[in-house]
């Protein structure tokens, strides 16, 4: 196994033993993931960071996009620490200035989701981050977002990906760039 691999391996491990399980939320049958104590440790949050650098290396991003509200908190800091633009998507009625909108389908619900219309320019190759993968209906707004804007989505990144959903099946005819820290099969 090469270091870069062993590597990916250890804090793939590092991050599911950090995230907690929390049963029927916030319906029953849902197993939802919680991210919170990967939040309470710094040092955990710099390295979900620097994982998502490393296996973005070759690969071109102007703006980062990030989904309200989980896909807030490492969608900054990533965007920062790589000195290009965050943009919110948000829930319908939360954006101040003029939005463009798209429906989307969630694992539990639905919801409109809206993004500035001046958030992205034509042509800018867009990475649309969120806390989790789970059926994609949320990222898949999202793209149609991006995409209605002329913005290229050039990659998908998500601490945690639900695979047993095969979300990853739709994404792929985007972009082959999807990374997902902690894959549950
Ligand atoms: P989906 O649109 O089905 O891919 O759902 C993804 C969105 O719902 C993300 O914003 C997640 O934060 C949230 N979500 C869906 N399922 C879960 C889960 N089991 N645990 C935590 N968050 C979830």
């Amino acid at each position: 196994m090469s270091h870069t691999l062993h590597f990916y391996h250890m804090i793939s491990k590092e991050l599911e033993f950090a995230i907690r399980d929390i049963a029927d939320f916030p319906k029953p049958g849902i197993l939802f993931k919680d991210i919170t104590p990967i939040l309470k440790d710094a040092k955990l949050c710099t390295t979900v960071i620097d994982e998502f650098i490393s296996q973005l290396n070759g690969i071109e991003i102007d703006v980062v996009a990030g989904i309200e509200s989980r896909g807030f908190l490492f969608g900054l800091m990533l965007a920062n620490r790589l000195k290009i633009p965050f943009v919110p998507i948000r829930k319908k009625g939360k954006l101040p200035f003029k939005t463009v909108e798209e429906p989307c389908e969630l694992e539990y619900g639905s919801a409109i989701l809206e993004l500035h219309e001046d958030a992205i320019t034509p042509g800018q190759r867009v990475l649309i981050h969120d806390d989790l993968l789970a059926t994609g209906g949320t990222v898949s707004a999202a793209t149609r977002l991006v995409q209605k804007l002329d913005g290229v989505v050039a990659a998908y990144a998500f601490v945690i990906s639900l695979d047993f959903l095969n979300a990853n099946v739709k994404l792929k005819k985007v972009t082959p760039n999807i990374i997902s820290l902690v894959a549950y099969q």
